[in-house]
């Protein structure tokens, strides 16, 4: 690649981001790091009907979280500033007037009603109104007044936008990174309108000629933007410019069934599709980050969404993703998302992490329930039930009987309980009370010789003494939840379970 590489994420801030507009920024700041480019974030805001406050600082944030900032943006190396269209209103009206004048464009001064009327008619006729080459010489446009009218009624202050005259019977063959060969057919596209005389210029006018200025050196993007590339190219052709290259990434789909991934499917089966949580008035969405989710999971999970390196790795460091990431191993096809997956890899990164940062993370959620946390020794007991856990809200329910005795027994779990295992127990309490060294290694060993020396069944203590301290037959290692609650505890909930069970 001998051209600097420059990309960006440019998205609309008309909400929360949806994962999949996560993934796209992920995939653009991947290919950016792969090929010692740069990442850059633009804010397309100019259909300002569409804004929504607290959009543009959510996927700021967003984006921090995880991991993937841009190394320019608003307030962040403005090399080619603004990055916010809206302040960049004043620059696209020469472009505009420069396709006015070179014949790609025209000004059309159709109103609404006008609109509206031909559309009606068409229909009535059985067919679909599409303004376009067939007959964009029978409207209200500049085509067909002479220049003089256009400008008097311009002065007048008509109300005018100016649209994109689209070459007539032209196959257009595009390269797609990831599709290869696309065709289209120019004579299918619309007239899209460039520019409108508010002052705005639309999408398509904003981002060609930004996407210009800015740089960019390849548009990766969601595939449903893929309609767009013959009018992007189009227009580049128009202004004399080279085009960037382009890759339509695939979409992500639901879990079950056909059709594209939705917040809809999150609620419905208990996921988020926001990385993080989302406010309104009416409603809270939940968030990867609030959820419990480790950035770095996040991550991991998405890079495999439509991507992978050739091999059944699956495990990747954000490093690892920028040194292995190639467009060329997108897939064309839809990525169906997999929820339980997704769990999977928060499991993987929960595995991972220290002992002691779990600790701190746990550490609120027991404040909460009233336990003075200084003390227990939290990374321990930590250590020895994040295996089974997905998340740490999961841990107090793997932990709680080392904060406070069972308060219910297990029913199915109590069956255990023999006519002669309060008889066991007593015997059991004997031999625990004379136990100095009280470590699981040592309790074990010296319980286990009384168990083999009296010829007693291990099951027939083992199952009655793990149901008397947990509730049920499930936890760690049973001697060394005995070491961690303590002797006197130990002895206590094996009294309580003789004189409840
Ligand atoms: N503003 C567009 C969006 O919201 C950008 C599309 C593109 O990347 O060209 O996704």
């Amino acid at each position: 690649m001998s051209k600097q590489v420059r990309v960006r994420f440019a998205p609309s801030p008309t909400g929360p981001l949806h994962i999949g507009g996560v993934r796209t920024a992920l995939f653009n700041y991947l290919f950016a790091k792969k090929h010692n480019g740069v990442f850059y974030l633009r804010i397309e805001d100019t259909d300002q009907t569409r804004f929504v406050p607290g959009a543009e600082t959510y996927i700021m944030e967003a984006l921090e979280w995880l991991g993937i900032a841009p190394e320019e943006t608003v307030g962040k190396n403005e090399k080619f500033g603004p990055y916010r269209q809206s302040e960049r209103k004043d620059l696209y009206q020469q472009y505009a007037d420069q396709l006015i004048n070179s014949g790609w464009a025209y000004y059309a001064f159709d109103t609404p009603e006008a609109l509206d009327a031909h559309r009606k008619q068409h229909e009535a006729e059985g067919k679909t109104f599409i303004y376009n080459h067939t007959n964009r010489e029978k409207l209200d446009t500049s085509l067909v007044i002479s220049a003089d009218e256009v400008s008097k009624r311009i002065d007048n202050g008509e109300h005018y936008v100016i649209r994109f005259k689209t070459p007539v019977d032209e196959t257009l063959h595009l390269k797609d990174i990831i599709r290869g060969d696309v065709k289209f057919e120019t004579n299918l596209l619309d007239d899209k309108v460039l520019f409108k005389s508010d002052g705005m210029p639309t999408y398509h006018l904003a981002n060609i000629v930004d996407d210009h200025l800015m740089e960019t050196s390849h548009v990766i993007r969601g595939e449903e933007w893929l309609p767009s590339m013959p009018l992007h190219v189009l227009l580049y052709k128009a202004f004399g410019w080279e085009a960037p290259e382009f890759a339509h990434l695939p979409l992500i789909l639901k879990p079950i069934g056909n059709g594209k991934l939705s917040k809809r499917d999150g609620d419905k089966m208990g996921f988020p599709v926001f990385p993080l949580e989302w406010k309104t008035e009416e409603s809270v969405s939940s968030g990867y980050r609030e959820k419990g989710f480790f950035p770095e999971a996040v991550v991991n999970f998405l890079a495999l969404l439509g991507w992978n390196d050739g091999t059944d790795k699956e495990l990747f460091s954000l490093e690892e993703l920028a040194q292995s990431f190639d467009l060329n191993r997108v897939h064309k096809a839809g990525a169906k998302f997999d929820p339980e997956k997704n769990k999977w890899f928060n499991h993987q990164y929960l595995v991972k992490q220290n002992d002691a940062d779990l600790a701190k993370t746990f550490s609120p959620i027991l404040e909460e329930k009233g336990i003075d946390v200084s003390k227990y020794d939290l990374t321990r007991i930590v250590s020895l039930i994040k295996e089974r856990a997905n998340f740490v809200s999961e841990f107090w329910d793997l932990t709680d009987f080392f904060f406070q005795p069972p308060s219910s027994y297990d029913e199915k779990a109590s069956k255990n309980w023999k006519d002669e295992t309060p008889t066991l127990m007593q015997e059991l309490i004997s031999v625990l009370e004379n136990i100095e060294d009280f470590t699981s290694a040592n309790i074990e060993t010296i319980v286990k010789d009384w168990l083999t020396k009296n010829e007693i069944g291990m099951g027939k203590v083992m199952q009655p003494f793990r149901l008397s301290l947990v509730g049920a037959l499930k936890g760690p290692h049973l001697f060394d939840i005995v070491e961690i609650i303590g002797k006197e505890e130990t002895i206590s909930r094996i009294q309580k379970a003789i004189s409840s069970l």
